[in-house]
């Protein structure tokens, strides 16, 4: 199997097609974005980092049952993928008060939440991906009913299976986005990314952040900070 042209490119990943219909490549940049484009980095270390984290997570989430397009990680930058098409929006699942949630609501980042909380982004940076309730979602045929109950379903069983996993390791899953694609035959697979850069991850003795709101903020170098989480990752073992 060769690589082929180039499918698409985004902030953090380039998708090439292969000679095999059924196997996508992707490789990981060492782009950083943060306010919808606004702020931009290039930080060498970031998408061998990204591959890793997210090869071994997309792994650990092959055990719990939760299918996903992850095939094989074939470079500390490069992995195969299934092609899908992407479902155009961010399913966002809350455990702890952070972030937009914090500001839009006035709570306090850090307030536990009583169960966790699922919301839906539109994907459209024209928009700046915009929040959607599921009437808008309906309105703008993004995805049936049926799928959506699917979608939050998964959600919060991805949810299940990371806290387990970062527990594991002594960081607090605070809050994640993950994409979805459909397959052929319609069925739905976990897609996309699932790293530091997806995630806020505290570490649970200090509360320091270990995710990207370290680039967001201005608050030091991330190679180090993701490099401990892969490092505690690879400690835990498979
Ligand atoms: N997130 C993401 N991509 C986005 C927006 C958010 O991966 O385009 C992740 C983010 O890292 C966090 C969660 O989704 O783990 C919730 O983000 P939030 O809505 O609080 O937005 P932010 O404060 O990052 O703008």
């Amino acid at each position: 199997m060769e690589k082929g042209t180039l499918l698409y490119e985004g902030k953090a990943k380039k998708l090439f097609k292969t000679t095999d219909p059924a196997v996508v490549w992707a490789e990981y940049l060492n782009q950083a974005t943060a306010l919808n484009g606004l702020k931009k980095d290039q930080i060498n270390g970031k998408g061998e980092l990204n591959n890793q984290i997210t090869a071994y997570i997309f792994d650990f989430l092959n055990t719990k049952e939760i299918n996903n397009h992850f095939i094989k990680k074939i470079s500390s930058t490069e992995q195969l993928i299934q092609p899908l098409e992407i479902i155009p929006l961010e399913v966002v699942v809350r455990n702890v008060a952070a972030g937009s949630f914090s500001k839009r609501l006035g709570i306090t980042e850090g307030e536990v939440l009583d169960q966790p909380i699922v919301e839906f982004y539109y994907k459209e940076d024209q928009l700046d991906d915009p929040m959607v309730i599921d009437a808008h979602i309906n309105y703008l045929g993004l995805a049936s009913d049926q799928e959506l109950a699917q979608l939050r379903q998964l959600a919060l069983k991805i949810n299940q299976a990371l806290n387990e996993l970062f527990n594991s390791i002594e960081i607090a899953l605070i809050d994640f986005k993950v994409e979805f694609g459909r397959q052929k035959d319609g069925s739905i697979l976990l897609a996309d990314e699932i790293s530091p850069d997806t995630c806020r991850l505290w570490d649970k003795k200090t509360n320091e952040h270990l995710d990207k709101d370290i680039y967001r903020r201005n608050l030091g170098d991330i190679v180090p900070v993701y490099q401990e989480v892969l490092n505690r990752l690879e400690k835990r073992g498979k």
